[in-house]
């Protein structure tokens, strides 16, 4: 059990604001009168009229006012809908998906009824959708299909201040079509930081401000750096729990593994703590969990006992979860960073910024005065943390997004209107990635190959591993193999049955790799008739099969649309090693003579995953999928491959050494990759004036 003695708390020190404490009592309301409890229901007729007179707005209002679940039906029942389609992005999956389903039930339909939302492989809506929640991203391949929106009456940026870059494309795409399309409604909501810099930027638009009611938030710092602050945070909480009034705590930690390892770790100190305690009930939230667990964070806690709310950044703005009153900041959070010579991202743990802090902190003073533990220090805070977060479109890879773009016809980037234009060398390096693959030719135009790859949902390395697989007649597998990687969690394996788990594990292994082992697992499955209980003898997530399938049916109803041959390879597997090397090769790795392996693109020591079909074969030359940084950098979803492949499918990325200089076994070695592409940066910019 946990023995909470006072040297394992965290010291706290306390901030100069907020004061007494008082907490309110737990309302059950019914549904249309929490809808008019709301801060926006009093300005209900006031916005309909501003959206009427302005065909651009900015909405600003704390979170939590209604901005997300109101400003659409209001324009609904304003008779907008009957005009066309109201769409409204989300930043995030689990947003958009969680917020439709509140809406649909406020609004009395069945999800994907009147109300229904659009996420990546997962479409839930229906001819009756007039109310259409999506993510930022399938807004944009809706644009891709037909550049008007013309089915839409408004549409409505919501959460722009996350500025993810498929909001910051769109922002672009937007300003021009309002002008195209003077009858059309363009909405832009925020927390209140960014709304003069969004109205300047769409012609200095009006804002329109929804009153906030909020309470003070008593701000705690530790006097020193936490070491741990994954354990930090578990003991704030059982302290809360412990000594604190009644109030639901709200923790924010980074993503999925680290939230379900301090659940389990909560689990088992509130069952040391015995029965005298009050219960604690503790909910997980992040991106994949499932739709039926995300619904019971929104549950108010019963009587006498506690909810502990688990989240990602999620919780920070996109979601607003009832009846908070304490915070946990520990002051990360997992973002997207960019790896220039990779051309690709990793996810990296990284400081959040002060904004984010502040709104972290608001969380709690939703409902009555809160309190707000931050696991940093109060100098830490001021000097180290800086004040804004970097807008996402300056720090990602931006291969995909331009892909999208260039298919739009949009063919030069360096002059679009950004709000915050990335740098000149991060669409170099994004157009130097597209051009290797061969979606891009010399001037920088699309290929055919390239618009074939921008119909389908993934990053471009994955379509161009789908395209090549129908030319070396093996797409039915990649199809499967590409489900399978983005999927991601196939396996599992709980902690008291590790070795049981890898055994069951290995029996799917392949020789030739990870990629073709995910393969052997569907395939196993699908010759089960799909069987749920095969996957729990097999310790295999059914739940990420499942999904594995969909996304499968997906990608197959592409392909069917464009009339892309499914074929299958049969017994011969080399064609699907070289697929994956058709559209991995940046990702290749070779065996270093020292240890582990060494990156091609840029040299980097990495190491293949010991739970990887390949940790005990080692193969000379392989490819990865993903590099995942834990104690060593490890490569993720390995294949062995054969090193002359990689010219011959990515001969503007790589070449032969030259044979005169070298000897004729070397020869056989010696890939080299080419950066002229990217380091010219020159090149594009001269081919862009000629254009
Ligand atoms: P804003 O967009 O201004 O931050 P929202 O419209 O998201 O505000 O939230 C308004 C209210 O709706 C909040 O009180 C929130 O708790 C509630 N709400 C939002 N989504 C759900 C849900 N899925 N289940 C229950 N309540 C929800
Ligand atoms: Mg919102």
């Amino acid at each position: 059990g946990v023995g909470l003695s006072a040297h394992d708390l965290p010291e706290w020190k306390k901030d100069a604001y907020g004061k007494s404490v008082t907490f309110g009592q737990k309302s059950k309301l019914s549904i249309q009168e929490q809808r008019r409890s709301l801060p926006i229901y009093k300005l209900k007729n006031e916005l309909v009229q501003a959206v009427i007179d302005n065909q651009v707005l900015v909405v600003i209002g704390e979170t939590g006012s209604g901005k997300t679940t109101q400003v659409a039906q209001y324009l609904a029942e304003a008779g907008y809908t009957a005009k066309g389609k109201i769409g409204i992005t989300q930043p995030r999956r689990v947003a958009a998906t969680s917020v439709a389903k509140r809406v649909a039930e406020e609004f009395g339909c069945r999800l994907g009824e009147e109300v229904g939302y659009s996420i990546r492989f997962e479409d839930c809506t229906g001819p009756e959708t007039v109310i259409k929640y999506m993510t930022d991203g399938m807004l944009l391949r809706e644009i891709l299909a037909d550049e008007n929106l013309s089915k839409y009456s408004v549409i409505m940026l919501d959460e722009a201040h996350e500025r993810t870059v498929g909001t910051d494309v769109l922002f672009g795409l937007l300003k021009q079509l309002v002008g195209r399309r003077p009858e059309l409604r363009l909405i832009v909501t925020s927390a209140t930081l960014d709304a003069e810099k969004f109205s300047g930027y769409f012609f200095d638009c009006n804002i329109f401000t929804i009153p906030g009611r909020t309470f003070p938030v008593e701000i705690f710092y530790t006097k020193q750096p936490e070491s741990d602050y994954l354990d930090a945070s578990l003991i704030t909480v059982l302290e809360i729990h412990l000594s604190e009034p009644e109030g639901d705590i709200l923790l924010f930690l980074t993503g999925q593994e680290e939230i379900d390892y301090a659940c389990q770790c909560l689990h088992d100190r509130m069952k040391g703590l015995g029965k005298n305690v009050p219960e604690l009930i503790i909910l997980p939230v992040y991106s994949a969990l499932p739709s039926e667990m995300q619904s019971r964070i929104f549950e108010p806690a019963p009587p006498g006992k506690r909810k502990v709310v688990v989240a990602t950044n999620i919780a920070e703005a996109s979601l607003t979860i009832d009846g908070i009153f304490y915070v946990i900041d520990p002051g990360f959070a997992k973002q997207n960073v960019y790896n220039p010579k990779m051309g690709l991202d990793s996810l990296v743990i990284t400081p959040i910024s002060q904004a984010s802090a502040k709104q972290r902190a608001g969380r709690a003073g939703r409902t009555g005065p809160g309190k707000c533990y931050r696991l940093y220090t109060e100098s830490a805070f001021r000097s180290e943390m800086s004040p804004t977060s970097i807008p996402e479109i300056q720090r990602i890879n931006l291969g995909p997004t331009a892909l999208t773009m260039k298919a739009m016809g949009i063919h030069d980037l360096f002059s679009f209107d950004f709000m915050d234009p990335p740098s000149h060398e991060a669409l170099v390096s994004a157009m130097g990635q597209l051009y290797s693959l061969g979606a891009l030719d010399e001037e920088g135009y699309l290929t055919k190959l390239g618009s074939r790859m921008s119909e389908f949902p993934m990053d471009p390395p994955l379509s161009k591993m789908l395209i090549a697989s129908v030319d070396l007649g093996c797409s039915d597998e990649v199809l499967t193999i590409i489900a399978m990687i983005q999927t991601k969690n196939i396996f599992y394996r709980p902690r008291e049955k590790q070795t049981q788990a890898d055994q069951k594990r290995s029996k799917f292994f392949q020789a030739e790799g990870d990629h073709l082992t995910l393969l052997a697992v569907y395939e196993a499955w699908r010759s089960k008739n799909f069987s749920i209980p095969w996957c729990y003898e097999n310790f295999v997530q059914s739940r990420s099969l499942i999904r594995a399938r969909d996304v499968r049916k997906q990608l197959l109803s592409i392909m069917d649309r464009y009339k892309l041959k499914v074929s299958s390879a049969g017994r011969n597997v080399t064609k699907i090693r070289k697929a994956i090397a058709a559209g991995f090769f940046f990702h290749a790795a070779r065996k270093d003579p020292q240890e582990g392996y060494r990156t091609l693109a840029d040299n980097q020591v990495v190491y293949i995953d010991p739970s990887s079909a390949l940790f005990r074969r080692q193969p000379d030359w392989v490819i990865y999928n993903e590099l995942v940084m834990t104690t060593k950098e490890y490569m993720r979803d390995v294949t062995a491959v054969d090193p002359m492949w990689l010219a011959e499918l990515a001969p503007r990325f790589f070449r032969v050494a030259d044979s005169k200089r070298i000897s004729k076994r070397k020869r056989q070695e010696r890939i080299e990759p080419l950066y002229d592409r990217y380091n010219e940066a020159d090149s594009w910019r001269l081919s862009r004036r000629r254009a």
